[in-house]
């Protein structure tokens, strides 16, 4: 192949931000259009590298927010002191460039062949790949049964919240608020613990599949519960997105 281009899905690319929209005052969608983008599966990532006008370069990590079969999206969360998602919430307009490298992932990805039930765990911006899992699920007309257990600071936080509320049938959606709650919440207040996730998880017997996505302590916490309450470590998947809090 010498002399060769190839283009793998490893190799970057240039995209073009088609559309911005905010999901919370601190989380923006970012739709990308990628000429040749080759698809992807539920679940995986995408790198994003930007370039300063001095060459100087950052690259980081982002779960593919849309289904396979839709045109690439992320959603990014703001943290004030971070280097790149500032930029990608507050910055990038639609009409500019960035570079991408993906899909990336063949681990933490859900197929109709995978079954389930499914119990997915996210915290905070950990909900990211499981709605492209939930996008999916309902392109496809998926009969598999599903909860979500999801955990935000507070009900303004929650990321996604109007698709959630439209869930489909046989799609279970219970939140934990761990900062503050609406007047007259009934629901969760506090951070994912055992005795939570013994009341909404599937029981072991049932042999679900679940997926676990959010910052690493909240991963690295939820994931040994559920080990604890009889999962087999092979049917917890993880995503671990670094030390941001949620
Ligand atoms: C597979 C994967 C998927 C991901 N998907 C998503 C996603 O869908 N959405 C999303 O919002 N994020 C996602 N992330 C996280 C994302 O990659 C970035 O880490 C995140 O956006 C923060 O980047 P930043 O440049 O803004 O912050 P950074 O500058 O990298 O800083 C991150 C945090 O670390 C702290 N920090 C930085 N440097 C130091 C230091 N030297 N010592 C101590 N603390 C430090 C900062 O204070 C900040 O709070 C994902 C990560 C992975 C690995």
């Amino acid at each position: 192949m010498a002399g060769t281009a190839v283009r793998g899905r490893l190799t970057w690319q240039t995209a073009t931000v088609d559309s911005v929209r905010d999901e919370t005052p601190t989380v923006r969608t970012i739709a990308l259009s990628v000429p040749g983008w080759p698809g992807h599966r539920a679940g995986q990532h995408v790198d994003i590298r930007l370039t300063a006008d001095d060459g100087y370069q950052a690259e980081r990590a982002y779960s593919i927010a849309s289904a396979p079969g839709e045109p690439l999206a992320i959603t990014v969360e703001r943290l004030e002191d971070g280097e790149v998602s500032p930029y990608l919430t507050g910055e990038l307009r639609a009409g500019d460039l960035v570079e991408v490298r993906g899909p990336i992932g063949g681990y933490f990805v859900w197929e109709a062949a995978d079954g389930g039930p499914l119990l997915l765990l996210a915290g905070g911006s950990g909900i990211v790949p499981l709605r492209s899992i939930l996008r999916y699920l309902a392109q496809a007309g998926s009969s598999v049964p599903v909860r979500l257990l999801y955990s935000s600071r507070s009900w303004d936080d929650v990321i996604y919240r109007s698709e959630l509320d439209g869930a489909p049938d046989g799609v279970s959606v219970v939140y934990a608020l761990t900062r503050s709650q609406p007047p007259g919440w009934t629901g969760y207040a506090r951070r994912v613990d055992q005795p939570m996730l013994a009341e909404v998880a599937w029981p072991a017997a049932q042999m679900p599949l679940a997926y676990v996505c959010g910052p690493t302590s909240f991963v690295e916490a939820t994931a040994a519960g559920l080990v604890g309450l009889g999962y087999p470590a092979g049917r917890v998947k993880t995503e671990r997105f670094g030390a941001t809090g949620q």
